[in-house]
């Protein structure tokens, strides 16, 4: 069966065992810098607010939403959301995280590049990842069906490997442009500079491993394709 090939799990391995201590870490930055209040004693959704303002992106709404570290600034809205921890939290963790957000909104009003290209292929990479997921399941039935269509499987998966490629420049992007904003408007203190670096750091590692997952994947579809 497709799902229990020893080579698959050999393949996954890294990525795994990445990913898991990619979480590890992040949940331990977060809970540690969740408790460290900044002198300044704004709020993550205060400290988002005036960087947007102090970039002229006064129409940018900061909004609460539920959930934890479902933080995101969202394109097509124009509008950042902050999770309720992160929006009330006058923490070294809530700023750092807000602040990352509005380096994407930071992102989207300079036009950079990656983050054009990277918003570009969202509408592709939902749908070839759905398409993968049907001919991968296709091939948990008919393993003969899978090994006809790897072509095609190889194709799809590429497209969700190349997002996750783009999203890792993007995200340590926003991460150097909050942190440079941080400390150009003085919201956080020098001694406070590296737990936000910390907790941001810790999220990106989490990006790649999401990557190095994808990248490992794919290498076993081409491992796969040349055996056939
Ligand atoms: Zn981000």
């Amino acid at each position: 069966m497709f799902f229990f090939d020893p080579l698959w799990l050999l393949f996954a391995i890294p990525g795994l065992l990445l990913g898991i201590w990619a979480q590890v870490k992040l949940s331990h930055a977060y809970r540690k810098y969740s408790r460290v209040p900044v002198e300044s004693g704004m709020t993550g959704a205060e400290a988002a607010r005036e960087i947007l303002d102090q970039a002229g992106l006064n129409n940018v709404p900061v909004a609460e939403i539920p959930g934890r570290l479902s933080d995101h600034y969202d394109p097509a809205k124009r509008a950042l959301f902050l999770s309720s921890d992160n929006y009330h939290g006058r923490t070294v963790a809530a700023v750092g995280v807000a602040a990352h957000e509005s380096g994407h909104a930071l992102q989207h009003q300079a036009a950079y590049a990656l983050f054009n290209f990277r918003m570009a292929i969202v509408p592709i990479t939902q749908f070839s990842s759905m398409a993968y997921a049907g001919i991968f399941f296709a091939g948990f039935i008919f393993r003969t069906l899978f090994a006809k269509f790897i072509l095609i499987a190889i194709a799809l998966f590429a497209v969700t490997t190349l997002f996750q490629l783009v999203t890792l420049p993007v995200e340590f992007d926003a991460s150097s442009r909050a942190k440079a904003q941080l400390f150009r408007l003085g919201l956080v203190r020098e001694d406070e500079r590296a737990g936000v670096s910390k907790v941001l750091d810790a999220a990106a590692l989490t990006y790649v491993a999401a990557l190095v997952s994808s990248v490992m994947q794919l290498l076993y579809l081409l491992t796969m394709s040349r055996r056939n």
